[in-house]
């Protein structure tokens, strides 16, 4: 224990009087890079240090998994690693939580996620089914209704009370009741319930509030001008016994309105918890005077805000640099060619961050800087996780794990080919409807089955066969193991194989690739159960697979950039109508959101920040001349590098270098790394053979031979050595020296005999 509180003489008085206040309501009020999420970690570990607090009492929310895992890795530079404290998203905390009490709130313990993907698959059904006409009511409009509904905690019942029931109305609550009905048999929540259920959880079960609220006695939110009124209710609920809550925000950094944010919640903060104190924050550690002032005289063009300026005591820097290319492709290049420059000695591809408004503008980049072989990572959009051989094997799992899940059911059903068409699909799924039982269980019944030509009923039982078991014995096999199992016991990895094309052989890349996944979390911990594994994959929303130790650029929208910091940062695509987005105008608030949106991407910036636009831009298929961004307009002039700004610079020709792209695909080429078994060389050839080795030879997948006997010394992937007591039919009997006596299913237990 360090008595002099050494790690506190960093904070200047205000952050120190803010990481020393013990009890009570605290409010962090202050802009962009002033040390806020810094105070707050420092909070954390004076509680604990100096105040004996344990770190079980602490819960500590901010909004992305990135921002999370920063605010861990700075608790743990503070106070060591190792101990285990709840520092998580709104999203993982509340999962956390449901995942205990699901069945106070009458699902199964073991309900999946549904991502935006499966949300919309749902919701179509709905609207078939309904005879709704999906032109007039589109599937992504009435999943933005549902959810701005679950985000005011406005159930079906409440949405007729508060809107009447017009025609219009009558619709979406009718699309709204059968969804929600949906996702109820099917056992699954979406993002939005996880924290609205928990709400509900608290609010109708007052002993399991008060357990949370006797355990988190120390309440503290990041970014908390970006809550929605459920996230707030979480929070309220928690903090409302002892009122020990401190928050940290931004009112310039607002940037979720759309999503349902309210400002209110931080202007109003000392209103709802009585003798607030409030701490503001004045001076910018990150950014020089330059990039600094910049961002202010963006930001200060918004009526709506509080009168607020930081400042700081770093050098001026450079001026903020602006270019305007002829089109996004040259724009890129210009990127690309930048980071080439400066990237050396004093900057790593890692600092580098380009961070833009909408995912479709990644492409181009990721063009650009393979080109150059730079090396990129590329956060959120359409990633690894939305492929379709990704989903497929993810609806597997998700069936293993809760064999309810119709969804994933009819996702997999016939992939790969098993016989099954639309036509048979409807026909079962009404069958095991009038049973009122889940597909999966109604495919287990031998008369439902029979009907069905001979070969899909087959094909049929062997699936559900297989599905069943690994259900069962889902708790004896590492992740690892379910996944090697199921690509190849369900046919999946064969199927691809025979198809010998070269589409096929990228999904069987990214299937391995996605072992490597599995891998790393089992490294972590060894023990993860598939529930866990699959939790971690849904959450792992847009910004989620950065891996801050990678030297690579970063590329992401500037939504998900919040919070972090970059030495150098581009920006580009400054055109109005891109950004700010046309949407913006259509809205009371919209260009204000964009600009707060401006700022914070500038901010981010340490040392050099570039701006750029385009005079040609195609986007969505469409070729435009733009116009440049009215942000640019609003910029100090004084701070911008080159008198040619709004002036078209003559072209430079300059960008030697650039042949066609290189070829390989952007998506995810650079996501691959070393992990020695995702390269072309090892996995060339198409057969199964060389799957199933890999994986035996990655230390999985492996299975209990014959010969398994009484006596017979074995290890198990998960369990480790044990000694086997008895073999009966399919289920051996072990007992093992970390876990005492477990019954396995010999058939694909992964034992070997040693
Ligand atoms: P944002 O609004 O973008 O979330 P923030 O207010 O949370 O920013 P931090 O990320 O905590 O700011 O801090 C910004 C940078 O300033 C970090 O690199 C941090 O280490 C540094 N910093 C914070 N306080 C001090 C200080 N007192 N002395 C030196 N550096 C500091
Ligand atoms: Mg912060």
């Amino acid at each position: 224990m360090n008595n002099h509180m050494e790690y506190l003489d960093k904070l200047n008085p205000q952050q120190r009087e803010a990481a020393v206040h013990k009890e009570g309501p605290l409010l962090i009020l202050a802009g962009a890079g002033s040390g806020k999420t810094s105070t707050m970690t420092h909070r954390i570990a004076y509680l604990i240090r100096e105040e004996g607090v344990a770190p079980y009492h602490i819960l500590a929310v901010t909004f992305t998994n990135k921002a999370a895992k920063e605010m861990r890795d700075r608790v743990e530079d503070l106070i060591g690693e190792g101990i285990s404290m709840w520092i998580l998203t709104f999203h993982s905390a509340c999962l956390r939580i449901l995942r205990k009490h699901a069945e106070a709130l009458g699902y199964d313990k073991d309900f999946v996620v549904y991502d935006p993907t499966d949300q919309k698959v749902v919701i179509k059904n709905c609207i078939k089914e309904q005879n709704v006409d999906e032109k007039k009511y589109p599937p992504a409009y009435v999943l933005s209704i549902i959810s701005d509904c679950k985000e005011k905690g406005i159930s079906p019942a409440k949405f007729a009370e508060i809107n009447g029931v017009d025609f219009k109305n009558k619709i979406i609550l009718d699309l709204y009741t059968a969804y929600e009905a949906v996702l109820k048999k099917n056992n699954a929540m979406d993002f939005d319930d996880l924290i609205l259920r928990t709400v509900q959880l608290f609010e109708r079960n007052e002993d399991i509030l008060a357990d949370y609220q006797q355990k988190f006695q120390y309440i503290m939110v990041d970014e908390y001008q970006d809550t929605n009124y459920i996230q707030y209710r979480f929070i309220k609920l928690l903090a409302e016994a002892h009122n020990n809550i401190c928050v940290v925000g931004d009112d310039d950094q607002c940037i979720y309105q759309w999503r349902g944010a309210d400002i209110k919640n931080i202007l109003d903060f000392e209103k709802d918890f009585k003798n607030t104190k409030v701490i503001k924050l004045e001076q910018n550690y990150r950014s020089h005077a330059n990039i600094l002032e910049a961002a202010h005289s963006v930001i200060e063009k918004n009526k709506g805000r509080k009168h607020k300026k930081l400042w700081t005591d770093k050098e001026k820097g450079e001026k903020i640099k602006y270019y305007r290319a002829d089109d996004e492709k040259e724009e890129a290049r210009y990127i690309a060619q930048e980071i080439d420059r400066l990237h050396g000695k004093e900057l790593a591809y890692s600092d580098f961050a380009v961070l833009y408004r909408t995912n479709a503008q990644s492409r181009t980049f990721e063009e650009a800087l393979s080109a150059r072989e730079v090396p990129y990572r590329v956060l959120g959009g359409t990633r690894y996780y939305d492929r379709k051989e990704i989903k497929d094997i993810m609806a597997y799992m998700r069936l293993v794990q809760n064999t309810a899940d119709d969804l994933s059911l009819t996702r997999i059903i016939n992939e790969p080919k098993r016989g099954i068409g639309e036509k048979t699909l409807e026909k079962l799924r009404a069958l095991a409807s009038v049973r009122n039982e889940s597909l999966f269980d109604a495919l287990t019944d031998d008369d439902i089955v029979e009907g069905l030509p001979s070969k899909a009923v087959d094909s049929i039982r062997e699936m559900i066969s297989t599905l069943g078991q690994f259900s069962r014995e889902k708790d004896n096999l590492k992740v690892s193991d379910i996944y090697d199992g199921l690509l190849v016991r369900t046919g999946y990895v064969r199927n691809l194989e025979q198809q010998n094309t070269v589409e096929a052989e990228g999904r069987i890349e990214n299937l391995l690739e996605f072992k490597s996944v599995i891998y790393d979390y089992e490294k972590e911990n060894p023990q993860m159960s598939l529930a866990e594994f699959m939790e971690k994959i849904a959450l792992m929303a847009e910004i989620d697979n950065h891996d801050a130790g990678e030297n690579a650029v970063v590329l992401m929208t500037l939504h998900s950039a919040k919070g972090l910091e970059f030495p150098v940062v581009f920006m580009p695509g400054m055109e109005d109508g891109l950004f700010p987005g046309w949407r913006a105008f259509e809205k009371p608030d919209g260009v204000e959101e964009e600009r707060r949106l401006c700022y914070v991407g500038m901010t981010r910036a340490m040392k050099r920040l570039y701006l750029t636009s385009a005079e040609l831009r195609t986007l969505y298929g469409k070729t435009d001349y733009t116009r440049e961004s009215q942000f640019l307009k609003e910029l100090d002039k004084s701070l911008v590098d080159g008198d040619a700004i709004y002036e078209k610079k003559s072209s430079q020709g300059s960008f030697s270098g650039f042949g066609a792209s290189s070829g390989r695909n952007p998506g995810w080429s650079q996501g691959g790394g070393n992990d020695g078994y995702s390269g072309n060389e090892i996995f060339r050839p198409f057969d199964q053979l060389k799957y199933i080795k890999q994986s035996q030879t990655t230390g999985s997948g492996g299975k209990a031979g014959p010969d398994i006997k009484d006596g017979d010394k074995v290890s198990h992937s998960k369990f480790g050595e044990g000694l086997v007591i008895s073999v009966d039919g399919s289920t051996v009997t072990i007992a093992f020296d970390s876990v005492g006596i477990k019954k396995l299913a010999k058939d694909i237990a992964p034992i070997k005999k040693i």
